[in-house]
């Protein structure tokens, strides 16, 4: 008798705790992004979104973009949010790079996120305002060098994509330039496209059509091989230009704040490796360059193991360039 009101017990605590879980979510779920609205972060995120609600019961998602900081304000946000499922954060390689860049964080990479999986891999391109004089790589040395000291190249902020790639880039051609940091690439786009700064390196999501459409000049894709994108396929990569062994391809991925219950971390899980499959997402994907992720870099704990080389990657060459925040 005893051991009978045991068993309906445990298994009304069951049912409950599946039902919590199916229920999810019974509200708008939240993404945050930590740069601003229509650059390459953010273009993600929108159509994951899109691609995701369709597998969680149709709820929308909002997106909230927490620029500032290259990404870390954002980040911290979305650390310290209610761990319930309904705030999310979508970030680049950045996460892994901050560490190295800022002595303090007010967040641990590691230990105060959920890994949720990984979302794509995203080739970079360098480059430039429209009045620059020089048509390609060969002509972009040759002014740079003729004015040195002159120079200035946009980012978004301090451990953004753009700021790596761009640190990278002022090693490869020896020259330091001065940075001029954004609340995102889609406002450094802005800039850029209007004369009012010289060179940026950006994620081809947000810089193909630009240079599709000749409202910005390209110099390079910083893959070790060409890209097959119609509008990019032209470019030689960094390494054919003389920087050999140049290789920067950045990658986003989809995190939760610690302590998610587990129920609900497995279905969106489950949500964002439908969402990798869903033709739309990879289409969209494909036509701006990017790489729809679908190995083992999707599963949680592969992730976070990704995340951790990255940052043991990043972290010696970050501060051999001796660039820190506080
Ligand atoms: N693509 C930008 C960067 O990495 C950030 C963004 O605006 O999405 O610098």
């Amino acid at each position: 008798m005893k051991k009978s009101m045991h068993t309906l017990v445990a298994g009304l605590i069951a049912a409950l705790m599946s039902s919590v879980a199916f229920a999810y979510p019974d509200k708008p779920v939240t993404i945050i992004v930590p740069f601003a609205a229509g650059g390459p972060t953010d273009k993600v995120a929108r159509d994951l979104a899109e691609a995701m609600r369709k597998h969680l019961n149709n709820q929308t998602i909002v997106i909230d973009n927490v620029g500032g900081a290259g990404g870390t304000l954002g980040v911290n946000k979305a650390a310290k949010a209610p761990a319930d499922g309904y705030t999310l954060l979508v970030h680049h390689a950045g996460l892994a790079t901050a560490p190295a860049l800022y002595r303090s964080l007010p967040y641990k990479t590691l230990e105060d996120l959920e890994f949720l999986g990984m979302i794509n891999d995203v080739p970079m391109t360098i480059v430039g305002r429209p009045s620059l004089p020089a048509n390609n790589m060969a002509e972009l040395r040759t002014w740079i060098n003729a004015n040195k000291g002159k120079i200035n190249l946009a980012n978004a902020g301090l451990g953004a994509a753009s700021h790596l790639c761009g640190l990278l880039f002022q090693q490869a051609v020896a020259v330091d330039m001065a940075t001029i940091p954004y609340k995102g690439t889609a406002p450094a786009m802005t800039d850029l496209m209007a004369n009012q700064v010289d060179l940026m390196c950006d994620q081809t999501t947000n810089t193909s059509g630009q240079i599709e459409s000749g409202k910005i000049k390209a110099f390079a894709v910083t893959t070790p091989k060409r890209l097959t994108t119609p509008a990019l396929a032209k470019l030689p990569t960094m390494d054919e230009s003389g920087f050999k062994g140049f290789n920067v391809t950045i990658w986003h991925g989809l995190y939760a704040p610690k302590g998610t219950p587990k129920p609900i971390l497995d279905q969106l899980n489950a949500a964002l490796k439908a969402a990798l499959k869903d033709p739309e997402f990879v289409k969209r994907e494909e036509a701006l360059g990017a790489v729809v992720i679908n190995d083992n870099r999707v599963n949680p704990a592969e992730h976070k193991k990704f995340v951790e080389a990255e940052i043991a990657k990043w972290g010696p060459a970050i501060k051999a360039a001796g660039q820190y925040a506080d």
